[in-house]
């Protein structure tokens, strides 16, 4: 089969197997380059796409782990495509097989007790039946809580007040203005109860219980928190609000994991392109100014890039490096005076008309083809595939 890309807001619904795989194994390259001495099991909730996929990767190919993923992903069906994150767990697989590595693939819903379960079994069929990291990557619009059997969803709305600020659409150019009225104290809850660390600390609970989590482990969340222009939508938003309950989370499991002398941490990231940033209002404009301004002075970097600088800040020989509230900072290039001065700049004057000399957008378009395994290099999409 041809397979084009079908955008239909801001995603794609459809996936190309060989673009996908070539992304993969172009992250497995830049990462078997960086050899660091850390985990020797991971396991990777949230795992075929974006930071959780760089991640597992790392795990895999810098540090020599053996790895189980847990993902939500679609196999092709007919003439519909599997999800990109089919494809990228295939591809993972196969190279982390061929280097004598196991890789354990778990395709469920995270958020049930079932998965966790089959999680548990996976990790007592590694080497030693424990895993010493354990990455915490989901990004999910919606959760059902095993115990209640409520389903949340979450929403990316202000607190308090109507937002109104700059936002673009990535696939025209055009620059509007965006305004979102804020969200409702149930919107608020719901959101938390999705994105926040009740689930995390779930996983914590299970797996401890279990007896599969060894000693001194780790266990690493990511979180974000951005610029001023963006604090509205995201740091004081809803989803702000699940971001620190997240890091409420991490309070939670490091007590209870104390016995094992194991920490809970989170990881601020950096804004990158991928399906779950795409989705927030503002945010793809943002993007867009920083990929230039980080470009051009030598210092972006991808989700690859930026796990492998974790891995090695993780694993460092001796404390890890944390900001007053605890928390890991791979935000710092995106934060400098220098390039945040610069975006503020930027972003007053940037309209319909200016934006492709002012930002990246092209890069940023280029990017989002690219999680779908679209605009890579040397693939011809004009030849049948296999789907
Ligand atoms: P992503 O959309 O690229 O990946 C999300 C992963 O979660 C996918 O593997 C998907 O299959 C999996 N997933 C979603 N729902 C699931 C479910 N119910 N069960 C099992 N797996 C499920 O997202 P991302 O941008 O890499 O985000 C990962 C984390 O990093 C999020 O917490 C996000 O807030 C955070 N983060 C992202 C950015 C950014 O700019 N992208 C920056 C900082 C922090």
């Amino acid at each position: 089969m041809i397979v084009t890309p079908k955008i239909r807001g801001f995603i794609c619904t459809t996936a190309h197997p060989v673009g996908c795989a070539i992304n993969t194994e172009q992250q497995i390259n830049y990462a078997k380059k960086h050899e660091i001495n850390g985990t020797k099991r991971v396991l990777v909730i949230g795992s075929s796409g974006g930071y959780g996929l760089a991640a597992r990767i790392v795990g895999a190919f810098s540090c020599g782990a053996d790895t189980v993923g847990v993902s939500f992903d679609r196999p092709s069906s007919g003439s519909r495509t599997a999800t990109s994150g089919w494809y990228n767990n295939m591809a993972f697989e196969k190279l982390a097989t061929r280097s004598g590595r196991m890789a354990l693939t778990i395709n469920g819903d995270a958020f049930s007790d079932e998965v966790k379960n089959e999680a548990i079994e996976a990790i007592r069929k590694l080497p030693g039946g424990q895993v010493d990291l354990i990455i915490y990557s989901l990004a999910s619009p919606k959760r059902t809580d095993p115990s209640s059997g409520n389903t949340y969803s979450s929403v990316l709305k202000p607190i308090g007040s109507e937002f109104s600020g700059k936002t673009v659409d990535v696939h025209t150019g055009a620059v509007t203005e965006a305004k979102i009225s804020p969200a409702n104290e149930e919107e608020i809850a719901h959101t938390v109860a999705v994105m926040g660390g009740q689930d995390w600390v779930l996983w914590a609970k299970a797996l401890y219980k279990a007896g599969v989590i060894a000693q001194n482990a780790k266990t690493v969340a990511f979180s974000y928190i951005g610029p001023t222009v963006t604090h509205a939508i995201y740091k004081d938003g809803t989803i702000g609000k699940a971001k620190e309950d997240l890091e409420r989370g991490a309070d939670e499991i490091t007590e209870l994991l104390q016995p094992l002398g194991s920490k809970a941490y989170v990881a601020v990231c950096k804004a990158l392109v991928t399906q779950a940033s795409s989705a927030i209002p503002v945010v793809p404009l943002y993007i867009s100014i920083i990929y230039k301004l980080m470009k051009e002075n030598g210092t972006h970097e991808g989700c690859i890039e930026q796990m492998v600088r974790m891995m090695q800040r993780i694993y460092t020989d001796g404390d890890i490096p944390l900001d007053e509230k605890g928390r890991i900072r791979m935000d710092d290039l995106e934060m400098s005076d220098e390039i945040q001065q610069s975006l503020n700049t930027i972003w007053s004057d940037i309209n319909s008309d200016n934006i492709m000399e002012k930002s990246d957008l092209e890069g940023y378009r280029k990017d989002f083809y690219r999680i779908f395994g679209f605009e890579v290099d040397d693939v011809d999409y004009s030849v049948d595939v296999e789907i």
